[in-house]
C-alpha cells in the first residue's frame, strides 16, 4: 500500500504531479473523456506498474497521450496524410489514431504490437501535465480492470487508493466515455476499432471508406484474433447485473420489468421516461451525448445503492450514440432482452 495523494488543480500540484511522472510514478489525471492513469510511456518499469495497479491483461495496449503535434515525430515512424488531416481537425480531442511505433515506445506499452494509439487530449489539466512532464504519457482509464471507467476523482480514489502515487482532481469529465479509436487499413480507409463521441459520420469526409469493426456489435471469443485487443475483454461492468431491454416504447419496457423484477432490481431510464411504481429508477439522458456523459457515473451510483439487477433502456446505434450502445452491451456481456 502506498499513500495516494489527492491533488487539487493548482500550478504547484501540477508541477508535483509532473515530477512524480518524471520519477517513474503513476499519476491519475482528468481528460475530457474519462480519468487516465498516467506513466512515462517510454519507461518499461512505470508502464508495467500501470498494468499491475489496474490488474489489466498484458496484451491490452495503452494509449499514448501527447500535448503537442511535434511530439509525434519521436513516437511514430510515419504520419500519413490522412492522419495529419484528422489530427488537424479533431485534436486536441477524443480521437485516438493507431500508427506504426518507434522503438522508444516499448512493447509493454503497445501490448506487444508494432503500432501505438496516440491521442492529444483537450482537457487543460491533461495538456499541462503532459507538457510539464516533458514526455509522452501512457494512460489507460484509471479504473480497476473490468470496472466502469472513472469520470470523477472520487471514482479513481475508490479504485486506486493505495495503489498509485497521486490523483489530480479536475472535476467531472465532460464526454464521459473513452475516445474513438481508429486505424487505417490503407491510405483511404478508416477502420473504427472503438466508437466514441467522434462518430463514423464525423469521419466520413476524410476517407473513401469509414467502417466500424464488427467487434463493436458482437461478443468476441477470448482466443479470437482481433485488430484491437481491448475488444475481447468483458468491460465497463458494475457489480450489478446489467440487462439492456430493447423495447419499442416505454410502456412495453415498463410492462416487462414489472413482470420480471427480482431482489434489488433497479431501472436506468431515459430522462423523458416517467417513473415506474415500485421499482427505483435512475435516468441517463435522452441524447447520446448526455447518455455518454452519465452512463459510467450511473453504473457506479447503482453499485453504491446496492442494485443487483438493472434493466436499462436501449440507446440508439447511430452517430455518437453508438459509443453508449457499445459500452452498455459490453457491460452486459452482449446479453439483451428484445421485445
Ligand atoms: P483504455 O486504455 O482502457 O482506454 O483502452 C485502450 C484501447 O485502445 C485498447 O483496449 C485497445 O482496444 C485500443 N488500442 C490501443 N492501442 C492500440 C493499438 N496499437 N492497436 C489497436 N488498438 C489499440
Ligand atoms: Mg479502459
Amino acid at each position: 500500500m502506498i499513500n495516494t495523494r489527492l491533488l487539487q488543480n493548482t500550478q504547484e500540484n501540477l508541477e508535483t504531479a509532473a515530477q512524480l511522472i518524471r520519477d517513474g510514478q503513476l499519476v491519475a489525471f482528468p481528460t475530457e473523456t474519462v480519468y487516465g492513469l498516467g506513466a512515462d510511456a517510454r519507461r518499461e518499469d512505470s508502464v508495467r506498474a500501470v498494468f499491475a495497479a489496474k490488474g489489466r491483461p498484458a496484451d491490452n495496449p495503452l494509449i499514448v497521450h501527447i500535448s503537442d503535434l511535434s511530439m509525434l515525430d519521436g513516437i511514430v515512424k510515419e504520419v500519413p496524410e490522412i492522419a495529419l488531416k484528422l489530427a488537424e481537425s479533431f485534436w486536441p480531442g477524443p480521437l485516438t489514431i493507431v500508427l506504426p511505433k518507434q522503438d522508444c515506445i516499448p512493447a509493454v506499452t503497445s501490448g506487444g504490437l508494432d503500432t501505438v494509439g496516440i491521442r492529444m487530449p483537450s482537457h487543460p489539466v491533461a495538456r499541462k501535465l503532459i507538457s510539464l512532464s516533458e514526455c509522452p504519457i501512457a494512460a489507460p482509464s484509471a479504473n480497476r480492470s473490468g470496472l466502469p471507467s472513472p469520470t470523477t476523482a472520487k471514482h479513481v480514489m475508490d479504485d486506486m487508493n493505495g495503489r498509485i502515487a497521486a490523483v489530480l482532481d479536475g472535476g467531472q469529465c465532460e464526454v464521459g466515455v473513452e475516445s474513438t479509436v481508429i486505424c487505417f487499413d490503407n491510405p483511404e480507409t478508416i477502420h473504427i476499432l472503438r466508437p466514441g463521441l467522434i462518430s463514423q459520420e464525423d469521419l466520413t469526409p476524410y476517407a473513401k471508406r469509414v467502417y466500424v469493426d464488427k467487434a463493436v456489435f458482437t461478443q468476441i471469443a477470448p482466443d479470437a484474433k482481433v485488430s484491437s485487443p481491448g475488444m475481447k475483454y468483458k468491460h465497463y461492468s458494475p457489480k450489478a447485473k446489467i440487462l439492456p431491454v430493447d423495447a419499442p416504447d416505454f410502456e412495453s419496457f415498463q410492462n416487462y420489468v414489472l413482470q420480471h423484477q427480482q431482489n434489488h432490481t433497479y431501472c436506468l431510464l431515459f430522462d423523458s421516461d416517467s417513473e415506474i411504481e415500485g421499482i427505483p429508477c435512475l435516468h441517463y439522458g435522452d441524447s447520446g451525448v448526455q447518455q455518454a456523459h452519465d452512463l459510467f457515473f450511473r453504473f457506479r451510483e447503482l453499485d453504491a445503492i446496492g442494485a443487483e439487477l438493472v434493466y436499462v433502456r436501449m440507446p440508439r446505434q447511430t452517430g455518437a450514440d453508438l459509443s453508449v450502445y457499445n459500452r452498455l452491451m459490453r457491460a452486459a456481456g452482449f446479453e439483451v432482452i428484445r421485445l
